[in-house]
């Protein structure tokens, strides 16, 4: 019997072969070509509750804002929508895909670093409440903006934060990264935001790393947030009533596998943020809600031995399943055929980097057989690129146990047609 991760609830094994939800889908799917995703929006609904549920027995008021550029399929944005999530953007086209997905201005966050001129007209035109600065020349522009509209802009300032030396060093985004402003820079653009009579400097928010599976980093993150919103707000008389948390967060099966508890990180903000109940608490998590809310069904290709390993090549490559170092993706058997020897699973590109499970898996593999990965909802389907091959469908399984065509798979003729 194969065994999987418990942290999969969804994924079963009946008679050595893969159930989705208790439901035997992979004997009956011979008709779709492979390679294909499959949105499970099941999962998405689950760890959005379960976010806000966690969150909320600690936190008071909370604002959870799904990051677009994770995944931006409409689907998922009328999920988010319906569950009562914000959205976070970074680029005209991710503010317009939540406006068609019915998001109001006070529920958009717009981020990034070079927000041109038009963008931020734009933005403001429609109301769009969150607008987080991450420059002081960008602060003079919304100001400008905010002048000829005759309004009050509330604004919130990206810092980059004092941590230990240690925790900085295991971050993604590092001190001297383009992203944020040094948290001394910032006090200065609080000042000048303050002193406007067009700005209103209403939040510091921060984000400096990715698949964060830690709860002594919040410890430290948090108690540098405390002292550094308490110094504004009593030294420089700023009222901070939006502490932003940025996005982060490993996916739900990942942080369940390393005994993270939401829970806990909610008695921590409480715990280290001062009059919490007069704050908002602000998140913007991609990668928890998604990456394990999507699977992919792939075919084997090849098989081959080389320098004493097995591998085998499958239908879908690093042109989808992006190899950010990031991603944890899982590959496992639809029909478990017995224990095999030690195997490599690569996609078909003719590139080195196109492995897609950097840990060996160790059940017997045959070409035709299907393999089943896990974990790839984040930053794949939203990143991914033609390279030689056209992009996979996309199904999501729906309430009836069926799979449903949300985008069909890239067109060879009309990729080919495109580059004359
Ligand atoms: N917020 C900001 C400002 C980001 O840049 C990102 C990702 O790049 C996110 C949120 C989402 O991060 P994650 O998917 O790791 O939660």
């Amino acid at each position: 019997m194969f065994n999987i991760n418990e942290n999969y609830p969804y994924l079963t094994y009946k008679n050595n072969k893969l159930n989705l939800y208790n439901y035997d889908l992979f004997s009956q799917i011979s008709g779709i070509e492979t390679p294909f995703f499959i949105y499970l929006e099941k999962r998405f609904q689950e760890n959005s509750r379960n976010l806000i549920q966690d969150l909320t027995k600690n936190i008071p008021n909370l604002f959870i804002s799904y990051a677009i550029k994770a995944n931006y399929l409409g689907r998922i944005l009328h999920s988010a929508k319906k569950i009562g999530l914000g959205i976070e953007v970074m680029s005209l086209f991710e503010l317009k895909l939540a406006q068609e997905a019915k998001f109001p201005g006070s529920d958009i966050i717009f981020n990034g670093p070079a927000k041109t001129k038009e963008e931020l007209e734009y933005a403001i035109g429609k109301n769009i409440e969150h607008l987080n600065v991450d420059s002081m020349n960008e602060l003079i522009l919304i100001e400008t903006i905010a002048k000829k509209n005759d309004i009050v802009q509330p604004i919130t300032i990206r810092i980059h934060p004092e941590l230990d030396a240690k925790t900085e060093k295991k971050m993604l985004i590092k001190k001297n990264s383009k992203l944020g402003i040094d948290h001394s820079r910032g006090v200065k653009l609080f000042e000048y935001a303050k002193k406007s009579v067009h700005l209103n400097p209403v939040g510091v928010h921060t984000h400096i790393g990715t698949n964060l599976t830690s709860h002594e980093f919040y410890e430290e993150l948090l108690s540098f947030l405390d002292k550094y919103i308490t110094k504004l707000e009593q030294k420089h008389d700023i009222l901070i009533n939006e502490v932003n948390l940025g996005g982060g967060l490993a996916s739900k099966s990942v942080l369940d596998s390393k005994n993270f508890q939401i829970e806990k990180l909610g008695a921590q903000i409480s715990s280290h943020i001062s009059n919490i109940k007069e704050k908002t608490v602000i998140f913007e998590p991609g990668r928890y809600l998604i990456e394990d809310s999507f699977i992919a069904v792939t075919k084997v290709l090849r098989t081959k031995k080389s320098w004493g390993r097995k591998w085998v090549f499958s239908d879908i490559g690093a042109n989808s399943l992006i190899p950010m170092r990031y991603n944890f993706y899982k590959v496992i058997p639809q029909e478990y055929k017995g224990k095999g020897q030690y195997t490599n699973i690569g996609g078909p590109l003719c590139l080195p980097v196109d492995v897609i499970s950097e840990d060996a898996v160790d059940f017997e593999i045959e070409e035709t057989d299907l393999l089943i990965i896990l974990n790839c909802g984040a930053y794949t389907i939203s990143m991914s690129e033609q390279f030689g091959y056209p992009r996979p469908a996309i199904y999501s399984f729906n309430q009836e146990s069926k799979l449903e065509l949300i985008k069909p798979a890239d067109d060879i003729e009309k990729m080919v047609r495109e580059s004359f």
